[in-house]
């Protein structure tokens, strides 16, 4: 389907690209063209662009960091809109002796957050950093680390609908679950976030940080690209665990290869494409299946033409 995108570049503040490589966006580096990718610069340009996509009957998909996404080699059919650097301004209300909220567009980054906090003394989002998430992202997917996740800090959400209108969730309205949450089944796109931190000692926070960017840096192989986690972990056991365990270590596809370190990464040895991974990832999941029988279930999430 040929859609001429020239009239929605008139009607944003943002800017447009047309072809624009996947692989540049994700943090696996992989994925070809979408045809037109957005970058919003505020909710009226997002209202705009999913109103311009019912209208001449566009897919459209919302990318945040790209840190959960296996694009197709094929590219992305339709528009991208990136919640990413335009939407990432953020501030500070003190609201009673011992809580501080914080406002955020979508865009910012967990990892930049949770440092920003921890040096202003704030605690709750220490636990994240080194999830390259953005806030939108970490919102929709409710990430989680070290028995900790977003939706304990989560107050409320900016949102607009899929019918192109912005509304305000709180409360009951963001249920959540381990990596599911309301906003996910509600289609909604997440233009900013409310998180309600509580005081505490800066140089005990500060140390948080440090600790956890240490047990990262042992645990995870951040040498090459990743999605992080591959697999969702299943009832009552760890999806790496099990693929270490069926001695799948080091198993290959083209260039892409079970971690030596973590069996629930898949990384990038170079220029890997999106074939080679999904091709891993059925024979993982066929393999650990046989042997544990756990049937392993993608956390990642695969976008575009497959
Ligand atoms: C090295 C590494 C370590 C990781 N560690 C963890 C970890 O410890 N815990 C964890 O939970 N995850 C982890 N992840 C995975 C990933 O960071 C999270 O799933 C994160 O929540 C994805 O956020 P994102 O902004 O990158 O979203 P993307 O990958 O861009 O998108 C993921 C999904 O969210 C949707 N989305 C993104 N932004 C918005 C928005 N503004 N509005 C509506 N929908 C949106 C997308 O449409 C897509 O469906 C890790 C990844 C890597 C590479």
């Amino acid at each position: 389907m040929s859609v001429d995108y020239s009239p929605l570049q008139e009607i944003i503040d943002g800017g447009m690209i047309l072809n624009a490589p996947m692989k540049q966006y994700t943090t696996w580096k992989i994925g070809g063209p979408a045809d037109c990718l957005i970058e919003p610069k505020n909710s009226e340009d997002i209202v705009a662009v999913v109103r311009f996509a019912r209208e001449h009957q566009v897919p459209l998909f919302v990318l945040g960091n790209g840190s959960n996404l296996l694009v197709s080699d094929d590219g992305i059919e339709g528009i991208v809109l990136h919640c990413g650097d335009s939407l990432a301004q953020f501030s500070f209300a003190e609201v009673s002796d011992d809580t501080v909220l914080l406002t955020a567009g979508s865009g910012a980054l967990l990892t930049k957050m949770a440092r920003e906090t921890a040096k202003r003394g704030l605690a709750g989002l220490q636990w994240s950093v080194g999830i390259p998430a953005s806030l939108g992202g970490a919102a929709i997917m409710n990430a989680g680390a070290y028995d900790h996740c977003f939706y304990e800090v989560l107050s409320a959400a900016e949102i607009v609908t899929e019918n192109g209108e912005t509304a305000r969730l709180s409360g009951d309205e963001l249920g959540w679950s381990y990596r599911h949450t309301a906003l996910m089944d509600r289609k909604a796109i997440v233009t900013g976030v409310e998180l309600r931190l509580t005081k505490g000692d800066r140089d005990e926070l500060m140390k948080t940080v440090d600790e956890t960017i240490k047990l990262r840096r042992e645990k995870q192989p951040l040498d090459f690209p990743s999605a992080g986690s591959v697999f969702k972990n299943p009832e009552g056991s760890h999806a790496g665990y099990l693929v270490e365990l069926t001695g799948l270590r080091g198993m290959r596809v083209g260039n892409a290869e079970v971690s030596e370190k973590h069996g629930n990464f898949i990384l990038n040895k170079g220029d890997c494409t999106a074939k080679d991974v999904l091709t891993l990832i059925d024979q993982v999941r066929r393999e650990v299946k046989q042997a544990q029988g756990y049937d392993l279930v993608p956390e990642v999430k695969l976008v575009g033409r497959f």
